[in-house]
């Protein structure tokens, strides 16, 4: 097997010792790593006289600066004339004229990148200058290329002067100097049965591309790479959560789940609920940790499913521990869970941050003797403070936003634990596969049968009398109401409405005889907790509110949602808040207020009030925004791929997570001599990564 020629970045021409720094900070240190750099777009080759051809296009070109017309004034833009032998043109730089003036000398030769455009008013083409260069010696090299790629700067690279066409300069050195010794990453059958180029023809094809065609083959291929050793990790995680470890097997059913199940429920299971338990509890049966993710819609009654599986762990003698992201969710869902465990007689407690200590001892007490037999709580439980007498099952209320870190951490506490993972936003299967792609995977795809779908509509400043006087007339029907906000409270930077002024004007003026509760994320957790308790025993008739009620909160006599702003949410969050109400037996209604919406956020606005299925709402969301918007701007880096597309490449995942899993299956450790060069590849690359996949 060949070894790359790896050489620090630091000796490739035009980059010096400041700029490897500044790689290095990104992780690339070697030429070979910056073969992985993904480009961004590809600039064509061209000239003058064919930017016709071209409009709309991003394009280079290499010309003579033949006149430039500084101005007076600093502040208005440089005019230059570029001459390339076929034609001349034209174009306006802007920055300042001085800076300029030394720039362009008259006579030289520089690469332009410019996008083409015609402007219809002049009737003629422009060419708008996105950078440039001065020529030097490598740019015949270069500009052999019809198309030539541009790649994406981080600011890391910005604070270092270096321009994108530069850029493009230092990788196509580093190339030259190491591209002839790149390795191949996949086996020769994989790659058959896949029809895949091999990496380094891939590799030079998206750098070095002859047309539109070679780019899209070529990436597909080293997306598929990608996605291979992706769902690599997440085989052999399966594969050692499978083979590894013994795991508890619960064999009792026993009599509190028949209890639970023939007396105390005030409902019958939908066949999906049944369903699922039954997945379950055929994984709490086998001698293996299971390691599962229940989705489902919101509404479909997630809660109950973990509470009867919980039930099957205690009658085998073991604890249970339900891990929440908020202290809000851990408060109502240890409500819930009390209201069911007292019944039978089960001693349940609650773990938070901000917990008085004395109490805080006594709880930390009974998780540790044994007498609590299901904790509640927040990422508190995975403090090292918490020991568990017998930690034998966990639930993990995601909403994405604990990582695999944290949900080993838990795991932890016992000795292998059962896992279930629910989320509450059901996820395209393309982001389940890759995010969760180590999970077996329970759906929930029924609603329970006594729900009506909500009616939603999207109203304006306009209808705001009818909508207020709607409230009124389902407050004195005996309804409840959330009116929700998109921030805290008004700023300079947007003028969003907020709920603290919204909630003083409501009261004050126009629902004044009515009784109103604020909630919002500044308030401490306590607070919001007692508007809530008394929002569900009808104390309050009208709960205004940020987002902090996305999520968790159950409270069947509340009808309408109102969400002001409403272009201002993401269609997975639009969708949860909606979820609050439309949980009762009444209709219900959820009213979308928008003053102008602009184009995408009606496209997202019209969705809601087409359809109530979560799971095409986030299918639908994820084409919009992108993946990595898709989980809040917090989490995108941790979905950073660069060949593949998540939003598109659906099929591509699909065939990766084949042939990566039935490879783990052949050959486990990955062993056989046609697999030799996965093997390396991934001690290499990949072995650190089995934390990597993670969300929070
Ligand atoms: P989610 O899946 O959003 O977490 P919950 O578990 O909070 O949903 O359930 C929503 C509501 O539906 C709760 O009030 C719950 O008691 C109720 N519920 C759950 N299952 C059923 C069912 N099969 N029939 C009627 N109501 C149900
Ligand atoms: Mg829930």
């Amino acid at each position: 097997m060949t070894r790359h020629k790896k050489q620090e970045i630091a000796y490739i021409k035009g980059v010096g010792p400041g700029r490897a720094e500044a790689f290095e900070k990104l992780g690339l240190k070697y030429n070979t790593d910056l073969f992985t750099i993904y480009p961004r777009l590809y600039l064509v080759n061209t000239t003058i006289r064919s930017l016709k051809d071209h409009l709309e296009t991003n394009v280079i070109i290499r010309g003579k600066v033949i006149e430039k017309y500084i101005p007076w004034k600093p502040k208005q833009p440089t005019k230059i004339a570029i001459f390339d032998g076929t034609a001349s043109i034209e174009t306006l730089m802007w920055g300042n004229a001085k800076y300029r003036e030394k720039q362009f000398k008259i006579g030289e030769e520089y690469l332009f990148w410019g996008k083409v455009t015609f402007n219809t008013f002049e009737r003629e083409i422009k060419l708008d200058i996105r950078d440039h260069k001065k020529c030097d010696a490598g740019d015949d090299d270069l500009m052999k290329y019809p198309l030539i790629p541009i790649y994406i700067l981080s600011e890391e690279l910005k604070k270092t002067w270096i321009r994108p066409l530069s850029l493009t300069k230092i990788i196509f050195n580093a190339l030259r100097s190491g591209s002839s010794e790149v390795p191949e990453v996949l086996s020769g059958s994989i790659r058959e049965a896949n029809d895949l180029l091999d990496h380094r023809t891939a590799m030079l094809r998206t750098h070095y591309p002859h047309s539109h065609d070679d780019i899209e083959r070529a990436r597909q291929t080293l997306a598929f790479e990608e996605l291979f050793y992706l769902q690599l990790v997440m085989a052999l995680k399966k594969r050692a959560a499978l083979d590894g470890e013994k795991g508890i097997s619960f064999r009792k059913l026993g009599e509190n789940f028949e209890k639970l199940f023939k007396e105390l429920l005030g409902f019958e299971l939908t066949v999906a609920q049944k369903r699922v338990i039954r997945e379950i509890r055929a994984d709490m049966l086998a001698g293996k940790p299971m390691n599962r993710l229940l989705q489902g819609d919101v509404g479909s009654g997630k809660t109950i499913v973990a509470v009867f599986c919980i039930l099957i762990a205690i009658e085998n003698g073991y604890q249970a521990a339900f891990m929440c992201p908020t202290e809000i969710l851990a408060e109502q869902h240890y409500k819930t869970l009390k209201g069911y465990f007292d019944l039978l007689g089960i001693n349940s407690v609650i773990l938070v941050g901000g917990q008085k200590k004395k109490f805080r001892e006594l709880v930390l007490q009974q998780i540790k003797s044994g007498d609590a037999k299901v904790v509640v709580g927040t990422h508190a439980l995975i403090q090292e403070s918490v020991e568990f007498s017998n930690l034998g099952f966990v639930v993990i209320d995601e909403q994405h936003k604990f990582g695999v870190m944290q949900r080993a951490k838990l795991r932890a506490k016992g000795t292998n634990p059962d896992v279930l993972v629910m989320t509450a936003t059901p996820i395209p299967r393309t982001l389940s596969l890759t995010v969760y792609g180590d999970l077996e995977v329970s759906v929930i795809d029924e609603l329970p049968k006594n729900r009506i779908a909500v009616k939603t509509a999207m109203r304006f400043e306009d209808d705001r009398n009818k909508v207020y006087a709607f409230i009124r007339e389902q407050v004195k029907a005996g309804r409840q109401v959330y009116i929700v906000y998109p921030v805290i409270d008004e700023s300079e930077k947007n003028d969003l409405k907020s709920a603290v002024k919204h909630y003083e004007l409501l009261k004050s003026f126009t629902f004044k005889d009515l009784r109103l509760g604020l909630v919002h994320g500044r308030l401490a957790w306590n607070e919001i907790d007692e508007t809530i308790e008394s929002f569900k025993d009808g104390k309050i008739d009208i709960l205004v509110s940020t987002t902090v009620i996305e999520v968790g909160i159950d409270i069947p006599n509340a009808t309408i949602m109102v969400i002001e702003e409403a272009q201002r949410f993401g269609l997975s969050q639009l969708h949860q808040l909606r979820g609050r109400v439309g949980r009762g037996a009444e209709q219900s209604f959820c009213i979308l207020m928008a003053e102008t919406p602009g184009e995408i956020a009606s496209e997202r606005l019209k969705i809601m009030c087409e359809t109530t299925d979560g799971f095409l709402i986030s299918e639908t969301d994820m084409k919009l925004r992108g993946p990595g918007e898709f989980f809040g701007t917090r989490q995108s880096g941790e979905l950073r791929f660069s060949a593949a597309d998540l939003g598109k490449d659906m099929a591509l995942i699909e065939k990766a997570r084949k042939a990566a899993f039935d490879m783990v299956l052949a050959d486990p450790e990955i062993r056989k001599l046609e697999n030799a060069v996965i093997r390396e590849n991934f001690l290499i690359n990949y072995k650190d990564s089995m934390s990597l996949i993670r969300i929070a």
